[in-house]
């Protein structure tokens, strides 16, 4: 049976209430991305970007699951084969809907991490600017997620996935991230039919054999239920 990669951006989790990247009214639009998702923003003002990441992790704690990320838990368990899902958000809404293994190439908002020796472990909902790490002590605490600038995490990994699939999916990302925006192009050198899901086509829908498009809430639902009734 075919092995599905699906990749995930921040549309999906819109109708569980967390701004998209580009929403006008959104916790981002308020913010410069130098200032608040840089490493140079960190190092000038850590207390800027504390406070703005406090405030997106208090707003994804409260978010509940919404039935796109349901479905495709359902089609993790279901799938008779593979089904990776990697996604580009910093909420844990996939989790929370059930799925199990989950890819957070931009690292994640229930993460803290060292500056320094690298050790990872659980963000308190309230970051602090001078925040100690646990192991070397060095007040270098960040939060666990992937700034502009920095390498996205698991990307060998997940280029082996797009090397070896036969279904590719992208749901409710804008494609104007890299390396994320690439593997759709990954993905059709490995010969996997590929399958554009999003609010309005995106700037690189060309680049997919399909695009569907529509609230996250029911184009996702639909695909799944269509792709578990071929395995039936
Ligand atoms: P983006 O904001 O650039 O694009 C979101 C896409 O989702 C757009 O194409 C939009 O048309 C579509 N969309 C909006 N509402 C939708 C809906 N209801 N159903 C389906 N599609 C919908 O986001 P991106 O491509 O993920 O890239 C932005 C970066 O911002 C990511 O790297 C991510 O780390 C970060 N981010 C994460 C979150 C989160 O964790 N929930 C939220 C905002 C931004």
């Amino acid at each position: 049976m075919e092995k599905i990669v699906i990749l995930t951006g921040a549309g999906i989790s819109a109708e569980s209430g967390l701004g998209t990247f580009r929403d006008e009214d959104g916790l981002w639009a308020q913010h410069r991305i130098e200032d608040v998702a840089t490493p140079e923003g960190f190092a000038r003002n850590p207390e800027l970007v504390h406070a703005f990441y406090n405030a997106r992790r208090v707003q994804a704690a409260a978010a509940k699951p919404n039935p796109a990320h349901t479905a495709l838990a359902r089609l993790q368990r279901h799938w008779p084969s593979e089904v990776v899902i990697v996604t580009q958000n910093v909420d844990s809404l996939h989790e929370a809907a059930g799925a199990e293994r989950v890819i957070h190439m931009h690292g994640s908002l229930a993460g803290a991490l060292c500056a320094v020796c690298d050790h990872r472990w659980q963000a308190p909902t309230e970051m602090q600017s001078g925040q100690p790490c646990p192991v070397c002590q060095v007040a270098a605490g960040r939060p666990d997620v992937v700034w502009f600038g920095e390498m996205p995490y698991f990307m060998d990994e997940i280029f082996d996935h797009l090397d070896s699939t036969d279904i590719f999916a992208a749901i409710g990302t804008s494609g104007q991230v890299y390396p994320a925006a690439g593997f759709v192009q990954g993905a059709r050198r490995a010969g996997a039919a590929t399958v554009e899901i999003n609010l309005d086509p995106s700037d690189g829908a060309s680049a997919f054999d399909q695009v569907v498009t529509g609230p996250a809430t029911s184009t996702v639902p639909s695909w799944v239920e269509n792709l578990l009734a071929k395995a039936r």
